[in-house]
């Protein structure tokens, strides 16, 4: 099993496919790692809000893996945004790891106004050895803009929904304008486009499912993805997506399904 890597561009390889734990609950989250790192996973992404990191690195550590192996992505609360360093500290203590492979601020939160702010703390964090990339979750063009004029440091990534719903042109443009690369969030809509004709009638033809198709999509335009699944067939069949391949074809017709549809918040209001 051969999963590709992704040069960030701050020299951090990431694998291009993961595990997502949102949503997963605190006591079924060991187990839930547990099984993806047995199949061949070695990309978690949590959150502080999630509130399972204590579990992620239970598993992490039960599963013998060696630390350097694994890529640990986590992620900076918005009420923590005054306050990156300590709030960081914590997430280490919680995953009992002495660095995460990435840190990302959630959520831009601009009413706030403390987004710019948490990423100095995050640039601050990197030197210290703390963490080895740094990045953010949902910002728009704006707030990109604004950390990068306020410190010169681009975030390595930028983790947005994404998925054939919302495939979000305007945004992907941006960071290949800029050398970010786009994790995408919500990579299968929470499960809402896997009854689409378009997406099911190319998984017929490639004798796969709906979800190897969607994520197989995501791989093919560059995104990383980390689906999350609670269920271990689920869990496997989302990571056998490496034997095949779409057409262009394919690749566009899917492209065309976008109607401008979130799942989630709108990241110029949400200060959650
Ligand atoms: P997802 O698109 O990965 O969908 C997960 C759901 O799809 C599952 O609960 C299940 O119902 C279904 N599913 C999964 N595999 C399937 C399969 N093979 N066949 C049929 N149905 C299947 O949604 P998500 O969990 O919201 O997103 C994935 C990850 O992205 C999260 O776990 C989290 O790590 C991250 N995320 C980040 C943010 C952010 O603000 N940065 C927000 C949401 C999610």
């Amino acid at each position: 099993l051969q999963i590709p890597e992704i040069d960030l561009a701050d020299g951090v390889r990431i694998p291009q496919f993961g595990l997502g734990v949102f949503q997963v609950p605190p006591d079924q989250t060991a187990e839930n790692v547990a099984h993806a790192l047995e199949v061949g996973y070695r990309h978690i992404d949590t959150a502080r809000i999630y509130q399972n990191e204590a579990q992620v690195g239970q598993a992490v550590r039960a599963s013998g893996i060696s630390r350097e192996e694994l890529f640990i992505t986590t992620k900076l609360w918005n009420s923590d945004q005054a306050n990156p360093i300590d709030t960081l500290k914590g997430s280490l203590e919680l995953l009992a790891t002495d660095y995460v492979d990435l840190y990302l601020i959630h959520w831009p939160a601009p009413g706030r106004d403390t987004y710019v702010q948490a990423w100095k703390g995050l640039v601050e964090a990197q030197k210290q050895g703390l963490v080895r990339s740094i990045g953010v979750s949902n910002f728009q063009p704006e707030h990109l803009r604004a950390i990068i004029d306020a410190t010169g440091v681009t975030p390595s990534v930028n983790q947005i929904e994404l998925h054939p719903y919302l495939t979000q042109p305007g945004l992907r443009r941006e960071h290949a304008d800029r050398g970010i690369v786009t994790e995408a969030w919500s990579p299968l809509a929470q499960g809402m486009v896997l009854d689409d004709p378009v997406i099911t009638e190319i998984a017929a033809a490639h004798d796969r499912t709906p979800a190897q198709v969607v994520l197989r999509w995501h791989v093919d335009i560059g995104n990383v993805v980390f689906p999350k699944s609670m269920t271990p067939s689920r869990i496997e069949e989302n990571i056998d997506i490496f034997d095949f391949e779409l057409s262009a074809e394919e690749v566009e017709r899917i492209e065309g399904l976008d109607r401008g549809h979130r799942t989630g918040p709108d990241p110029d209001t949400f200060n959650g």
